[in-house]
């Protein structure tokens, strides 16, 4: 990966620096060619302004104009060359704007020396440097040229030039070099993030803590100081951070969830446990004694059946929550009276649990929904209820329909939950008070099986519960149209 996308992103860069440099040294030479162009155009017109009429020049002047490099010759043909377009006219000096000019080699009168050099070379500097501008002009009945060397001129800005595209070749070589090592350093702390995380799959089983302690370390690394200051990577910096901050936030998720599941494990093996050891210990008992004495025989097979009960409950509601977690719960959704579920459960509780006054207030709410699902739901609810409701305390079920939801209702007058309690008693295997319900024989699942039951219906539990008052839980799931 570092090569690969190193290299790439370098020669990219590369050739856009490149482009960037040949681009400006072209603006440069046209920048510079105008104004050498210019700088002709005014010495010209000077002359001409000087010269008077060029048929009747001295000795002198001509020995004077060709000091400075001009020459005029008269000429026996019309004027050849580019004309000012008139837009342009007023840019350039009145005596020359109408002529026509043109670049000539004139090499007549080399200038300069180049006695080292080969043919070939010397040949183009002698070019070069006798490179020269004309101008022709015309007055009234006779025409003329004026040319003037732009060696001298040119001989400096094109020995800067030179230098600076030496200099620049170079800079741009050394960029291939130093570009390279910037992105490397750069992306060392992908590279090491990626060989961090390939080390931790690598690694047999889960990952410990220490393992994602280091992996978050080398996120921290990225969204630290380690990037290279010295070219601009705020952006950069900002797209790292946020690829650090979502790998981080999906380590904790994957975390959370392990760490839940290892939690529920160690729960459901502890719970198992306890009524595991009773039925060990009842055996032991009539292994010992209960072969000859009828009271120890009957108790222990009595409270073996019970524990045998509960742990068949306990490994009924496991087997619900996990078919629930890994969805191969099937939703069976008809169109039913939430009353009718609601007067069912109210009965069969009456036929087993004479310790309540239980009350039913139903009105017909149709949803729709899993027939089976919502009465294991509210059975929980009321098995709750009678749990944590004293003898004689009363049991309200009721059935109402509020706007477009229906609301399936328990309410008792009985101990009440802790308001710290309230947020948890949908954890699997939280039980407010552990000793209390020990004693009733709860195994803290039965909330979490109705929450994940209504949930599967889009809707929700509420929870309403003062202490020593008493409590109301209710269902409420979408109505169906009436
Ligand atoms: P089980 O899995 O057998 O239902 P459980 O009743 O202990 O065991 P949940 O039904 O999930 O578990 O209830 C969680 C806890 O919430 C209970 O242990 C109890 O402390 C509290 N709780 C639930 N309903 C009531 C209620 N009606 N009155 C008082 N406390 C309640
Ligand atoms: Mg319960």
């Amino acid at each position: 990966m570092r090569t690969s996308i190193t290299s790439r992103l370098n020669f990219r860069l590369w050739i856009h620096l490149v482009g960037v440099v040949l681009a400006l040294d072209i603006l440069l030479l046209v920048a510079v060619s105008v104004g050498i162009v210019m700088y002709a155009e005014h010495r010209i017109a000077e002359a001409v302004e000087s010269i008077g009429d060029p048929r009747s020049l001295s000795e002198d002047s001509v020995r004077l104009l060709s000091i400075s490099g001009i020459s005029v010759v008269p000429l026996d043909r019309d004027p050849t060359g580019c004309e000012i377009p008139g837009l342009f006219r007023r840019a350039f000096p009145e005596q020359t704007a109408g002529g026509t000019r043109w670049f000539e080699f004139h090499v007549e009168h080399p200038v300069g020396s180049g006695e080292h050099l080969g043919d070939a070379e010397q040949a183009l500097l002698r070019r070069i440097y006798n490179l020269t501008y004309r101008i022709e002009l015309t007055s009234d009945d006779y025409s003329y040229a004026v040319r003037m060397t732009l060696g001298p001129v040119i001989r400096v800005p094109m020995a800067i030039f030179i230098v600076l595209l030496i200099a620049e070749l170079l800079a741009v070589l050394r960029s291939l070099s130093i570009g390279g090592h910037i992105i490397q350093r750069t992306m060392r702390p992908i590279v090491e993030l990626a060989e961090k995380a390939q080390s931790m799959t690598t690694a047999r089983g889960p990952y410990s803590p220490e393992e994602i302690q280091a992996l978050a370390g080398k996120l921290e690394g990225i969204t630290a100081a380690r990037l290279d200051t010295r070219i601009d990577v705020d952006g950069a910096q900002d797209e790292l951070k946020s690829v650090a901050a979502a790998i981080n936030s999906m380590l904790d998720r994957i975390n959370e969830s392990y760490k839940a599941q290892a939690r529920f494990v160690s729960d459901a093996s502890h719970e198992l446990r306890s009524p595991i050891a009773a039925i060990q210990g009842y055996a032991n008992l009539l292994d010992r004694w209960g072969k000859h004495d009828e009271q120890a025989l009957q108790e222990s097979i009595d409270a073996i059946k019970e524990e045998a009960a509960n742990m068949k409950e306990l490994v009924e509601q496991l087997l619900f929550l996990a078919k629930g977690d890994s969805h191969a719960m099937p939703l069976h959704e008809e169109l039913i009276n939430l009353s009718d579920v609601a007067e069912a459960v109210v009965k069969e509780t009456q036929m087993i649990d004479d310790r309540h006054v239980l009350e039913s207030r139903l009105t017909p709410v149709h949803a729709k929904a899993d027939p089976g699902l919502i009465k294991q739901a509210l059975r929980i609810l009321v098995d709750n209820a009678i749990k944590y409701t004293p003898s004689g305390g009363r049991i309200v079920v009721s059935v109402k329909r509020s706007a477009d939801m229906a609301w399936l209702t328990v309410q008792d007058d009985g101990i009440g939950i802790p308001p710290e309690a309230v947020p948890r008693i949908f954890d699997r295997f939280y039980r407010a008070d552990d000793s209390r319900a020990r004693a009733t024989g709860g195994t803290g699942l039965g909330l979490s099986i109705a929450k994940w039951i209504v949930e599967r219906h889009g809707g929700r539990i509420e929870v309403l519960s003062r202490q020593d008052i008493g409590t109301r839980i209710s269902i409420v799931i979408p109505a169906a149209e009436q």
